[in-house]
């Protein structure tokens, strides 16, 4: 039996909206200005912080939505900062030249991770849905290598953009100096993707091995790390013996989301499922809630041995455990539920039996 984990990471939601329209947001975030959503207060979420730290809390994320739209960013920050609990943030780059921003993410430190999707700004701007998306995140990278803060890069990877995938590698070596990571993230049929989907853009299961052998012999060419987002299954063994960053979980086993709502979830698409929603961040009882609910206690125990369908027979789900939680979620309502695109690739005959627990079967 698995020690039951601590509390240690947050994912804060600061907001819901966005300033871009990118045709693969897996949150489907409205744009800002325009129809309904929200913005997270800190003093609502000031006391949560307090109880998780004593917890156990190290680390947050910042993520959106937005997140610099909303304009308690720097309040949350310093916050944190003064709690000794180090923060990422993922943005998509548009608003890190405000000077008030860039200040909060100086004086605290916090690690940024930048989408870019594209070298060239017809591509880029077309998955990111608004036309002036790369010449700004461009420049903003520059100004993030100016203040000598490490930073990461972040690509979501689609067909229609995988052909640049290589040029932009080749572009972060050459531009910039202080990116130490580029983290490749396959775009999956989560909420507006599922339109890209239906126009032939996403990658099936079957093509995943091809980039996992198109990036892996190249990894050594470059600086800083490449991080490839693709579940353990879809890389040859000796691929996995390189060293190479692949997909997995986000630690959800020590970790809580406050959504911008103000509603604590597992996860981000907790919203769309109200079972795996647990109260509100101004009133909860934290601990209690970590130590006594049910479907936290299911996950805080064997949680490789709780998924079902193909992950439940997968020789990496004790370290994988069943990859990405959110598509599971989405796509049945049911958090065990075996991974998708894994099942999918399984139901298709293709998953080799090498990867599975009993190869006989
Ligand atoms: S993917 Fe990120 S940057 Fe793009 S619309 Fe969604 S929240 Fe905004
Ligand atoms: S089948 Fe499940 S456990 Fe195995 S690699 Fe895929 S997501 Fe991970």
């Amino acid at each position: 039996m698995l020690q039951k984990p601590k509390l240690n990471f947050l994912y804060i939601y600061l907001t819901d909206a966005c300033n871009l329209k990118c045709t693969h947001c897996w949150q489907s975030a409205p744009l800002a200005g325009r129809g309904k959503y929200s913005m997270l207060e800190f003093e609502q979420c000031r006391c949560f912080i307090d109880d998780a730290k004593e917890m156990g809390l190290t680390g947050v994320t910042f993520s959106g939505g937005e997140p610099l739209l909303d304009n308690d960013f720097h309040k949350f920050a310093d916050y944190l900062t003064q709690k000794g609990i180090h923060m990422n943030l993922e943005t998509n780059g548009l608003l890190l030249s405000k000077p008030a921003i860039l200040d909060t993410i100086k004086r605290n430190m916090v690690y940024c991770a930048i989408s870019l999707d594209g070298v060239t700004p017809e591509t880029h701007n077309k998955h990111r849905g608004v036309k002036t998306a790369y010449e700004r995140t461009v420049n903003n990278l520059k100004l993030m290598d100016e203040i000598n803060l490490y930073y990461q890069i972040i690509t979501a990877v689609s067909k229609f953009n995988y052909h640049e995938l290589i040029p932009l590698l080749d572009w972060v070596k050459k531009e910039l100096k202080h990116c130490n990571t580029v983290k490749i993230n396959i775009v999956s049929t989560l909420g507006r993707a599922e339109k890209m989907n239906q126009k032939g853009l996403l990658f099936k299961p079957h093509e995943l091995p091809q980039i996992t052998e198109d990036i892996a012999p190249i990894i050594d060419k470059y600086p800083f790390e490449i991080s490839l987002h693709i579940d353990p299954v879809f890389f040859s063994f000796k691929n996995l013996m390189r060293g190479f960053s692949c997909g997995g979980h986000c630690g959800y086993r020590s970790s809580l989301s406050i959504l911008a709502n103000g509603k604590i979830s597992i996860c981000s698409l907790g919203k769309e499922v109200p079972a795996y929603v647990f109260g509100h961040v101004s009133d909860i009882d934290v601990k209690n809630l970590w130590e006594t609910n049910p479907l936290l206690n299911t996950i805080h125990g064997d949680t490789h041995l709780t998924l079902k369908g193909v992950c439940s027979q997968c020789i990496f789900r004790s370290r994988c455990l069943g990859g990405c939680r959110a598509e599971a979620l989405f796509h049945t309502g049911d958090f065990f539920a075996a991974n998708p695109v894994c099942q999918e690739y399984y139901d298709s005959g293709l998953f080799p039996k090498s990867r599975l627990i009993h190869a006989d079967n």
